[in-house]
């Protein structure tokens, strides 16, 4: 009897650490099942072998900062059927963002010499700015369990369970005594989305928001909260400028606390 065929699983990379791919090859204990439903068919990080697509599930790592990753995003779009940004590179711009404030070309001036070989754009922008995005995992880097549970539910047809709720319901599940209620810290978890299991909290940290923001975050009534906590405008600009920093409720946040 002919055996069927595995879908074809495939990892790519735009500007990016390359963490949130890894997350994939983090994952010891299912890494054999997964090899097992599955044929990783470009992932170079774990092999050279690669096979043609088109690919059933692309992964896609990393913001669009070139032009020449203006053109590849869309031909992986293409053969693609199912296409999710993993990280917050690919799924907000990431920390190379920062830059979408400023004039990039004074950055290149300074830190390259000999700029006329750089080739990018102004603006580092996540993919879904580009191409049509079929789900997006949040983090930086992801959260392993969570790439488990979103590649189980796109090979059985199914929504994936991740949450869009904010961080403080897993940080008051958790028993934590808020940072921000006890202490004063400034914490950003209640506009972020759920994921990390409320690591920071859990150490007497504020949350900084790798995870970026939930889905509806109230931004405006968080910084409200901070301006009477005397947290400068200047702070609130920057609490808000983080892996994060071009995820639209962030930046528009951002620019409202800046001079
Ligand atoms: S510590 Fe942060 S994440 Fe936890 S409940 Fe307080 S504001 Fe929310
Ligand atoms: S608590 Fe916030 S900053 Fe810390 S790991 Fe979680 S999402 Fe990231």
């Amino acid at each position: 009897m002919a055996q069927k065929r595995k879908p074809k699983l495939a990892v790519w990379k735009f500007a990016s650490c390359d963490g949130c791919q890894l997350s994939l090859l983090d994952c010891e204990d299912e890494l054999l099942a997964i090899a097992e439903a599955v044929d990783i068919a470009n992932f170079p990080e774990a092999s050279r072998a690669i096979t043609r697509g088109p690919y059933d599930i692309s992964l896609v790592e990393g913001s669009i900062t070139t032009p020449h990753d203006e053109e590849r995003i869309h031909k992986i779009r293409r053969r693609s059927k199912y296409l999710v940004t993993i990280g917050a590179c690919a799924t907000a711009g990431g920390i190379q963002a920062l830059r979408n404030f400023k004039d990039v070309n004074e950055f290149i001036s300074i830190v390259y010499a000999n700029p006329e070989y750089i080739k990018t754009l102004n603006k580092s922008t996540p993919i879904a700015d580009h191409i049509s995005v079929d789900f997006e995992l949040r983090g930086c880097p992801i959260n392993k369990r969570q790439l488990v549970e979103l590649l189980n539910a796109l090979l059985n047809g199914r929504k994936p369970n991740i949450p869009s709720y904010s961080l403080c319901i897993q940080c008051k599940r958790k028993g934590n005594i808020c940072v921000m209620v006890a202490h004063g810290t400034p914490c950003l978890g209640p506009v972020t989305q759920a994921g990390c299991e409320a690591i920071c909290p859990s150490y007497n940290r504020g949350c900084y928001s790798c995870f970026g923001p939930k889905e509806t975050p109230n931004t405006k009534s968080l910084s409200d909260v901070y301006s009477q906590m005397n947290i400068s405008g200047d702070e609130i600009v920057r609490m808000f400028r983080g892996f994060n920093a071009y995820a639209e409720p962030f930046r528009k946040e951002s620019e409202a606390h800046e001079k």
